[in-house]
């Protein structure tokens, strides 16, 4: 297989951000082999959709490409924009418990356990490792992220009780793709 094959054939123009219960949401993504000029390209354009999403995390199963690379900006400012190549998580201790959203779930936002302290360790768009410890929004968003190059969605960390709070957003999102496809 050519190298970052996914990537190489995404149409970037085109790229938009999937919403659950798209099935590329589940999957488990692969890893990057090679940090190159297309690959910058892609993560330009996943930082414009997630600014245009208003979000503070993007990662790239939500825009269709199954790769193991998100994007953050935990101030949400263009300056602040973090790219993470084959992250995972090294440790990760404490817990903190906050309301979190996601741009495949649209107007959905419930409450989910997280650690408070978590270090990742993924390589930069020059394709150099680096480590990052963080706290509070930026961990929690760490983890998110993590989850989703995992094929793990919010609705996965729904307890029941928020589960039947958004029953009728899910239920309405499963309506919309199915008349989509
Ligand atoms: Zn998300």
């Amino acid at each position: 297989m050519e190298q970052n094959a996914k990537i190489v054939s995404a149409d970037l123009a085109a790229l938009r951000v999937i919403r659950y219960p798209d099935p590329r949401l589940m999957e488990i993504c692969t890893a990057l082999d090679v940090v190159d000029d297309s690959l910058r390209a892609f993560v330009e354009r996943m930082g414009e959709l997630m600014f245009t999403g208003r979000g503070v995390g993007l990662a790239a199963p939500q825009v269709g490409v199954t790769v193991r690379l998100f994007v953050a900006s935990p101030t949400f400012t263009p300056e602040d924009r973090r790219v993470y190549i084959n992250p995972r998580i090294v440790s990760a201790e404490g817990k903190q418990d906050g309301d979190e959203g996601c741009l495949s779930f649209p107007e959905i936002t419930c409450r989910v356990k997280r650690h408070e302290t978590v270090t990742i360790r993924a390589q930069d768009l020059a394709g150099r490792w680096f480590e990052e410890t963080a706290s509070e929004l930026t961990a929690r968003i760490f983890e998110h992220e993590m989850d989703h190059l995992d094929g793990r969605l919010l609705v996965d960390r729904m307890g029941t009780v928020a589960k039947l709070a958004n029953r009728r957003a899910l239920n309405e999102l499963r309506e919309k793709y199915e008349e989509a496809n």
